[in-house]
């Protein structure tokens, strides 16, 4: 493997858990590099910090996969990775619908890949990765024997590793609608042309808390795509569930969802939540308690300022929509907000709305979702309970 050296001092972050170099950064590329090559890391004075994928057209010229020198990213690599990955959700208590990559943190930079049965989603998100689709994939039948494997590299953030947008799959082609089993109910994803979101595995330990907290309650699900959120807590016993979300589709897949689970037909609100949001008692309000769970509202760090003045108008939106005593839960799910941005807001929410609040939990994601300590970039969902007074 080639050499990559950095200029003097540029290690330190590295050293300290960090897995990304930055274009003026490096002692300067050579000009042969090719997207998603893997090299050696060095320090300006020779010293071994790893191996990485490099980048010459991102800003992030290079992302570390190993922290030793001259790491294959062959067959080998990845099969091992994903039998680790494995053994350490089965020890989560995960069965078989999962997170099983979740990129940096889990030592295969920009790879994602969900887990639903033999029914698996990957996203390349970086150059290193798009290059080695075809290894993925037989890593992946060599591990797993999956019935479908489906590519959704759609997400925008490939523009920012010169990467094409584009959808394809191996083995049996997927349905329209695939549906899994989890927490005793059955969850479907979006297949169908220009919907491949997948699903919200980030949010499953969320929802079976919040799923505690609802029994005999009036709950609203706000940016409920299909009502994950209020599915689990009509199987533990809310007395009444509304979603709100602005898509009809989200709202039909929904419907379909509870009805072939069984559960009672909740209130659909179709709504724009984040523009003149409608008040308590168009959505049938007051509620007992309230989930909103807002698309990222940060797109990019310049945005940063806007992006949290819309989690303001969204948590003060939720606690006016909460009855006295209720309870609301906040997430957001922008890579660009971190923890106390986001408990910045919920406080000035409960000012704007007038109400006294009680924080009684902080939540991540799932466990399945794991954060490099020392990279934060890899921890990207931050919920917050409170009492609404
Ligand atoms: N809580 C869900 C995931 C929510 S994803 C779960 O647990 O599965 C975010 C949702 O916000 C999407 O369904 C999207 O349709 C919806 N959304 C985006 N912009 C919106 C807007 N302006 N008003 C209402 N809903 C919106």
């Amino acid at each position: 493997m080639r050499r990559l050296t950095l200029k003097p001092g540029e290690e330190r972050r590295l050293r300290r858990g960090h897995l990304w170099i930055f274009d003026n950064e490096v002692k300067g590329l050579p000009g042969d590099l090719e997207p998603g090559e893997a090299v050696t890391v060095v320090d300006s004075n020779g010293k071994l910090l790893g191996s990485g994928t490099v980048n010459p057209r991102s800003r992030i010229v290079c992302r570390l996969y190993s922290r030793r020198g001259d790491q294959a990213l062959d067959v080998a690599y990845f099969k091992r990775r994903f039998r680790s990955c494995q053994t350490l959700r089965e020890r989560l208590g995960f069965t078989d619908v999962y997170r099983l990559v979740h990129a940096e943190a889990d030592g295969l930079p920009g790879l994602v890949i969900d887990r639903f049965g033999s029914f698996f989603t990957v996203q390349h998100n970086a150059a290193g990765m798009d290059r080695r689709k075809e290894l993925v994939l037989q890593a992946l039948d060599e591990v797993f024997q999956p019935r479908t494997v489906l590519s959704m590299d759609d997400n925008p953030s490939r523009a920012l590793e010169g990467l094409p947008s584009e959808v394809a799959w191996a083995g049996e082609e997927p349905p329209e609608i695939a549906w899994y089993e989890q927490d005793g109910l059955q969850w479907p994803i979006d297949l169908s042309e220009g919907q491949k979101t997948g699903a919200y595995l980030d949010q499953v330990f969320n929802r079976r808390e919040m799923a505690r907290y609802c029994r005999g309650a009036r709950v609203l699900d706000a940016f409920s795509y299909t009502g994950g959120f209020g599915a689990l807590a009509a199987k533990y016993g809310a007395k009444e569930v509304v979603l709100a979300d602005r898509s009809e589709r989200a709202l039909e897949l929904a419907k379909e969802m509870f009805a072939r689970n069984g559960l009672p037909e909740p209130r659909f609100e179709q709504a724009d939540l984040l523009h003149n949001a409608p008040k308590a008692k168009a959505l049938g309000g007051p509620f007992d308690m309230v989930v909103s769970d807002p698309p990222p509202l940060i797109p990019n760090k310049g945005s940063k300022r806007d992006g949290l003045k819309k989690y303001l108008g969204v948590f003060t939106d939720a606690m006016r929509w909460t009855g006295p005593e209720g309870l609301t839960a906040v997430f957001s799910c922008s890579h660009h907000a971190g923890r106390d941005d986001i408990l910045e807001q919920v406080k000035r929410a409960g000012r704007r709305a007038q109400k006294r609040l009680r924080r009684l939990a902080i939540y991540g994601a799932s466990p399945d979702h794991p954060v490099a300590v020392g990279h934060p970039e890899t921890e990207y969902l931050h919920g917050i309970l409170v009492e609404v007074g």
